[in-house]
């Protein structure tokens, strides 16, 4: 049985409970983070927490631990679940506080983690690659909600997912409004072309996401490749060599179909393949994690 922490304290997770008014569950208000920890590290906490604080200062979400507070209630969260390997989900809410929208009386947030296991998608999906569509749902602008700021409001996202299993596919892949590809509901989106790594720019409405900080790194020093960020659109993804998925949960996974166009020749690409193999030596070798039980 696992232990949840919640506002300072390990609750068993059968009795780990927060108000039915918390502002997380009425409105959305609050911020999150989906970490992993590898053979008793903490992948990437920093750039974790960076992203948790940033979206928080984004929103007027005042966080109530500092950072380094923050890190150490990770840290604990993962030993007393006495987990090596583990998917921590971070959530800080704006607190419980009555019925209206108004968060001026708002004082204390809420702060709960969860270390737990995660099964996003089936093991043979990671032999065989996916398929994936484009969806009609488009990704939130970045003056409505910038996708920047990882808030608890993931409803288009989940229609996105919806609409992709309604076609069959396990993935979907969501545009912008100008039509330029932005990322998958979960991950972000990568291509291969003539050897060349491309990835939509953040800016045009994406989550900086810290697996694909890391794949551009590793691709770039460990396999020497030319990475560029850029704009790209649905006729870059059906006619490239390669494309494949990132994230914290899905970790680096191939697309071999979008919106019934093969992908290269059908099968996880080359690149695709030396990009997971670096990235899994890598997460495990502890080089970029928070030790958990110590140095
Ligand atoms: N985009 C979205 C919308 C996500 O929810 C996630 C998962 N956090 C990602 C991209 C991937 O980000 P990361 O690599 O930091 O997990």
């Amino acid at each position: 049985m696992g232990l949840v922490y919640i506002n300072g304290e390990f609750i068993p997770t059968e009795n780990a409970k927060i108000s039915v008014f918390d502002r997380g569950l009425l409105y959305g208000d609050g911020v999150f983070e989906g970490i992993r920890s590898y053979n008793g590290s903490v992948f990437k906490l920093k750039e974790h927490l960076e992203r948790l604080y940033a979206s928080a200062k984004a929103v007027w979400l005042n966080i109530p631990l500092s950072f380094k507070e923050m890190e150490e209630a990770v840290l604990e969260t993962v030993r007393v679940n006495n987990l090596r390997d583990s998917y921590i989900r971070l959530i800080v809410t704006r607190g419980a506080y009555g019925l209206g929208i108004d968060p001026w009386e708002c004082k204390e947030g809420t702060v709960i983690i969860i270390a737990d296991k995660i099964k996003v998608f089936p093991e043979e999906f990671y032999q065989t690659g996916l398929n994936a569509v484009t969806v009609a749902t488009r990704r939130s602008p970045t003056d409505v909600l910038d996708p920047r700021i990882k808030s608890l409001n993931y409803m288009s996202n989940i229609l996105a997912r919806i609409e992709a299993r309604i076609a069959g596919a396990a993935e979907g892949i969501m545009l912008n409004h100008q039509g330029y590809v932005t990322e998958a509901t979960v991950d972000n989106i990568f291509f291969v072309k003539n050897g060349i790594l491309f990835t939509p720019s953040v800016t045009l409405g994406a989550l900086p996401g810290i697996t694909r900080a890391t794949v551009i790194e590793l691709a770039k020093k460990e396999l020497g490749l030319e990475v560029v960020e850029g704009f790209f659109t649905r006729y870059d993804l059906y006619n490239a060599d390669e494309v494949f998925l990132t994230g914290t949960a899905v970790e680096i996974i191939s697309v071999i179909k979008i919106d019934e166009r093969i992908i290269g020749n059908g099968k996880p690409g080359e690149i695709t393949q030396k990009i997971r193999k670096i990235f899994h030596e890598y997460a495990n070798s502890g080089v970029a994690g928070s030790p958990v039980y110590g140095k």
